[in-house]
């Protein structure tokens, strides 16, 4: 069947400002790495086995209604302001309104150079392309709100990093891609007309109920800090949690030097770039409060009193440690087996914590077997975790049914780190079985799958991964 993409666009339609029309880049030798046959079908998108697959989702050819475009946006950058950023290798290629009739764009990611690339080449390689695909698909079988991945190309052209690395380019679909830097580049701007168009898009794509600015921040608020806490129940590092990788739809956007924790331990940091930790596992609740202060900034000159909003948006921002909190306490509960936490809590789950941080104990092989009793093996002193488990037992007395509680909360599978690695290692020598293993697999990652323990295991001493790179 013929390639079919019902598009139907709207930020194309948005004044001239907003973005850059710009056509991808054709590549020299389009070849399909993965289609993503059941998020294409809840798109709508019919053709699944049209041979010119390849051609258009690595740029090569349009699509009929494609409206290709370089969205612009600005953002914090690890604390520092970029005035302008927007897309440097990427391009929506529009819209379409899926089954559930939520609308979604559609994005080549490594489509070639924007007018604003700056001194990028517009390109990705194919480690990051995979990495997005994989990661990004496990965390919406995980249960996360995310952008998902509809397919990978390889280009057939040299992308040069360190040396020179197979090209590739992902196509991600994403509930919008309006980041925080968004709203920011119109607010430094001071373009209020362009901050007051992009608010009644955001309010007409994302949250039609919300009734006002005020009410739009404290809805945003709320998303990311369910979000933020749910990657921390499942030991997830986003590793740049710049202002521009924050949206507005409470999507996880951006997968570039991410990581899953093994052993546990709260200081972990694997971003190479991140020096001084500034978005390392523990960190993320905080610095997700830092960016909503940078989007309540934004959004302070649609307020018809701006000093009476300074006041109002501060005291939200300050309570949103709260809202963390209680997301953090009501999804760790959920994964001792506690379906209705109790302030005291915190205490249990913070002492299990400590103690698997001082055993070296792995995050989601712990977590995964205390349903099977089997959670002191992970212990190098399993009587520390005996010790904690009879405080444990005495709170889950009343629980009706915890063990499956657990299982629903504990995966046994993520994406772990040096499985990442060795797929991108097979996938540059052309061996792609391990990316298509590994996405079977992590589709069903709370289900049991005897044949796939393998990629329970942790990383043997040789393996560990210690710092991951971004997708440039
Ligand atoms: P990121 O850290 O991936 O979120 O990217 C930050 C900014 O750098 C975004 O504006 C990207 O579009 C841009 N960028 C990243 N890699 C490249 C590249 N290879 N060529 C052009 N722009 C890039
Ligand atoms: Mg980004």
């Amino acid at each position: 069947m013929t390639l079919h993409i019902p598009f139907d666009n709207t930020y194309a339609r948005l004044p001239s400002g907003f973005f850059s029309r710009q056509a991808p880049t054709p590549v020299s030798a389009p070849s399909l790495v993965a289609f993503n046959d059941a998020l294409a079908a809840d798109l709508g998108i019919a053709g699944h086995d049209d041979p010119r697959l390849a051609a258009v989702f690595a740029g090569n050819a349009l699509p009929e209604g494609a409206e290709p475009l370089a969205q612009l946006y600005a953002g914090h950058q690890f604390g520092q302001f970029n005035p302008q950023l927007g897309d440097g290798r990427a391009l929506l290629l529009g819209e379409v309104v899926g089954r559930d009739g939520i609308r979604r764009d559609i994005q080549l990611k490594g489509s070639g150079p924007t007018p604003y690339s700056r001194m990028g080449d517009g390109r990705a390689w194919l480690g990051p392309v995979l990495r997005e695909y994989v990661v990004s698909e496990a965390m919406h079988a995980l249960g996360v709100p995310t952008t998902r991945a509809l397919a990978a190309v390889r280009t057939g052209d040299p992308v040069l990093r360190e040396g020179p690395l197979p090209g590739a380019v992902l196509t991600r679909v994403a509930q919008s891609h309006i980041r925080v830097g968004t709203f920011q580049i119109f607010a430094a701007r001071r373009d209020a007309g362009a901050l007051q168009t992009l608010y009644d898009y955001t309010l007409a794509r994302h949250d039609p109920e919300a009734d006002g600015p005020a009410d739009l921040l404290q809805r945003v608020i709320r998303w990311q800090a369910a979000l933020v806490a749910q990657w921390m129940s499942l030991g997830f590092i986003h590793g740049v949690m710049n202002t521009d990788n924050c949206t507005l739809s409470g999507e996880t956007i951006d997968y570039g030097p991410c990581a899953f924790m093994d052993a546990y331990d709260p200081e972990t940091v694997f971003s190479s770039i991140d020096r001084f930790g500034r978005y390392g596992y523990a960190a993320q609740a905080d610095i997700i409060v830092w960016n909503m202060a940078q989007l309540a900034t934004a959004l302070i000159p649609l307020m018809p009193d701006p000093e009476a909003a300074v006041e109002e948006f501060t005291a939200m921002v300050h309570a949103m440690p709260d809202l963390i909190r209680a997301e953090w306490q009501a999804r760790f509960a959920a994964k001792i087996g506690i379906s209705a936490p109790r302030p005291e809590d915190k205490t249990l789950i913070a002492d299990l914590l400590t103690r698997m941080q001082a055993n070296g104990a792995d995050f989601t092989n712990t977590f995964r077997a205390l349903a099977d009793g089997t959670a002191r093996d992970q212990f190098t002193d399993p009587a520390a975790f005996d010790q904690w488990a009879e405080s444990w037992q005495a709170r889950l007395g009343a629980e009706p049914d915890p063990q499956a509680l657990m299982r629903r909360a504990n995966p046994a599978f993520i994406p772990r780190n040096h499985r990442i690695e060795q797929m991108i290692a097979a996938a540059v020598e052309g061996d792609d079985a391990p990316f298509h293993r590994l996405n079977t697999v992590l589709a069903r990652p709370y289900d049991d799958q005897p044949e796939a323990e393998d990629l329970r295991r942790p990383p043997a001493p040789d393996e560990v991964v210690r710092a991951t790179f971004c997708g440039t």
